[in-house]
Formats: C-alpha cells, structure tokens, sequence
C-alpha cells in the first residue's frame, strides 16, 4: 500500500468529475448541499498547492427538474434545450458555492472537435494553463447544446479523461454513486467485492464493466473503463470513489480510501503519442493478420502492409486509424504513411514491390513504430 500512498500524495494536477447522479435529483433538481461539500474539498486542495479542474455533469438533469418534467428528454433537440436551461443553473450553483470558499471559477464548454482538432487542442491547452496559474477552478461539461452525434462525445468520463490528458494531470477521480467497480453487478449480487486496486487493464476486467446506467446519468462502469484507459497509458493515475461520502476527496489523499485506483503505466507515452492513441479520431480501420499482430505487440516492429488483411474507412496519409486483429479487437492506433486507397492497393504484398504497384514509393510502412500507440496488450 505503500506505494500507492505516495503516488497519491504527490499527484498536484487534479481532474474530478462529479457525476449526475450525485448533483441533480428530477425533482428536487441540484443538490447545494453536496456542492458546498465539493466546493469546500477543492478549497482545501487547492490550499495544499494542488491545481485542481472540475468536470461536472448534471446540466440535463438541472433542465429537468427546472422545467418540470415527467420523464427524461428523449430527442436529441429536446436533451439539447435541457441542457440549455441547465447549464446556468448549475454554474450559478457552483459560483455561489465557490464564493463561499473566496474561489473563482470558470466555464469551458467543449466538444470531440475541440480535442481531436490539434489547433483547437492546443488553444485549449493554452486557455487552461492561464486559468489554473491564476489559481482559478475550471469547471467544464460538454457543450451539450450545440453537439450533435457526430461531434458529440456523449458521457462525461470519457470526457473527464481527455480533460486530464490535455491538460497532463496526474490523477483523475471520477466521483459517482458507487464505490467503485465491483467483482460483479453489486446491485444484483450481493456477493460482489470492490476492486481496490487494478495494475492492468485486461480483457476480462473490461467484460466486468456491465453497463449499470440510471435515468439521468450517462455513462455507466463502461465509460469509466474506457477513461481508465486513456489514463494509465498515458500515465496518469485514476480512481473511483463514491462521492456520497463527503470525506471521499480528503479520504483519497491521506491514502486510506473506499474506491478502486487504476495505477498509471510506469513507461509514459510522450505527448504526441498520447494524442494518438487517446485522443485523435480514427478515420477508418484496418484488419491485420496474426503475424503482423505479433510482430506489432511482441517485437516492437512498424506494421509493413504484407499483413494487412482488409481495409476499412476513407481516410488520407497521415490520418490517425486503427489497427484490429482477425477478431476485430483494436489493438493499435496510428498515422498511417497511406492513404486508404493506396492501401487497398498494396495490402498483403512485399515491400519491394510496393514502388511498381503505387509508381511511386514514399516510404515502406503502413505505421511507423514512432507513430504507433498500443492499445491493449495480451
Ligand atoms: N453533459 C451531460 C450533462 O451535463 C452529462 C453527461 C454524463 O453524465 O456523462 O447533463
């Protein structure tokens, strides 16, 4: 545990994200008690010299409680003027709660677009090193209102995650309703036990992640596992705790925590490489024989385009896509040298004879191993 104590206490650059369920209840609509609570934890942090980003949800179910409303919004346009309405709501909340702790506060609104456009990225990254050397708490939501499906991120875990990434954070808690994740759906088996601790991210941990949506919220354990993974690959630490308990973040800190830490990768991925792999949009895929799988996961090779299989998507050179295996798991992402057309041209054949297929060469891999990330390994 020891370790563990310290990798908590020396993490300075924080991302929390406060769940829905944990903010706005469709009747009573926000919870001010449970944001004075918050308010007065990330005082207390940020008096620690710890720089701290809120991600908060609760801005449809702000919405849905001001307006009275039977059911949950059901259409995009509908969930999209909630939210509207919510989003207010929910700051004015937090600024009168951050008043009480002498805090300022700020609101980012983001979009995918926001993450995976590396100019807008990079403004964003700009935006949030003024806000937090001023000592300002950024509190970011996805702009709801303007994101329609093929921009939308969708869940705030996921969200809260990039958050960490863009502004290379060291821990992200991700406070929810639960205690963490559990050896099996605690609200059908009693007999399922909490994780404490998860060192690798495997397979069958993923399969645990069954989806345990409520109303209100979005995500459910899935979204979290898929935070996690953008976390400990790119070195960051991430835990689940259950933000009913009002000591969860204190508790968190002093190392002695009800909750599950996934423990970040000791080798970190440099910067452009996190972007690949946990940020950048695929825009297509491609499906790779075994030989070229274990070359790719055991022998830190390129991928050459003799195991290439099938390809999938339209995409340009040096766009990011994704590697599957014969299964279609993705194992990899990458900038491709080739666009999707020439692909499809030179799959399965020998790099010699490249040049004659394409009448010109630019280079011999499909991937470079610089421009490759590994999704998750055997
Ligand atoms: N952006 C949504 C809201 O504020 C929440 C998404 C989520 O719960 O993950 O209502």
């Amino acid at each position: 545990m020891h370790r563990y104590k310290t990798i908590l206490r020396t993490r300075n650059k924080i991302v929390i994200k406060i769940g829905t369920n944990l903010l706005a209840d469709k009747e009573k609509g926000i919870n001010l008690e449970r944001m004075n609570e918050i308010a007065k934890n990330v005082a207390s942090l940020q008096r620690r010299g710890k720089q701290v980003v809120l991600v908060s949800s609760g801005a449809i179910g702000a919405g849905v409680a001001a307006l009275k409303m039977k059911g949950s919004p059901k259409t995009i346009p509908e969930k999209q003027a909630t939210a509207a309405i919510g989003q207010p709501l929910l700051m004015e909340a937090y600024e009168n709660a951050f008043r009480k702790q002498e805090c300022t506060i700020a609101q980012i609104l983001l979009t995918k677009d926001d993450f995976t456009n590396r100019a807008r990225y990079l403004n964003a990254k700009n935006t949030f090193s003024v806000l937090l050397d001023k000592g300002v708490v950024p509190i970011i939501n996805e702009n709801d209102t303007v994101a329609v499906e093929e921009i939308k991120l969708g869940d705030n875990d996921n969200l809260s995650a990039l958050v960490a990434n863009l502004i290379e954070a060291d821990l992200l808690i991700i406070l929810s309703d639960i205690d963490g994740l559990f050896s099996d759906d605690p609200t059908k088996n009693y007999n399922a036990e909490l994780i404490p601790i998860v060192e690798k991210i495997t397979p069958q941990l993923e399969k645990l992640a069954k989806s345990s949506k409520t109303e209100l919220s979005t995500g459910g354990m899935i979204t979290k596992i898929q935070a996690a993974k953008r976390c400990v690959s790119a070195g960051i630490a991430m835990i689940i705790a259950n933000g009913k308990n009002p000591k969860a973040l204190e508790e968190i800190f002093s190392g002695d925590f009800k909750g599950t830490l996934f423990l970040p990768a000791e080798k970190k991925l440099n910067v452009r490489k996190k972007w690949i792999g946990f940020v950048s949009h695929a825009n297509g895929y491609i499906v790779v024989d075994d030989g070229a799988k274990n070359a790719l996961l055991k022998r830190q090779k390129s991928l050459l385009p003799s195991g290439i299989l099938e390809v999938h998507g339209e995409f340009k050179a040096h766009d990011t896509i994704s590697v599957r295996d014969m299964e279609g798991t993705e194992i990899a992402k990458g900038v491709t040298g080739f666009s999707s057309m020439d692909l499809g041209k030179i799959k399965g054949k020998k790099t010699s004879e490249l040049e004659k297929i394409l009448n010109c060469k630019s280079c011999d891999e499909v991937i470079h191993r610089d421009n490759l990330v590994l999704i998750g390994e055997e």
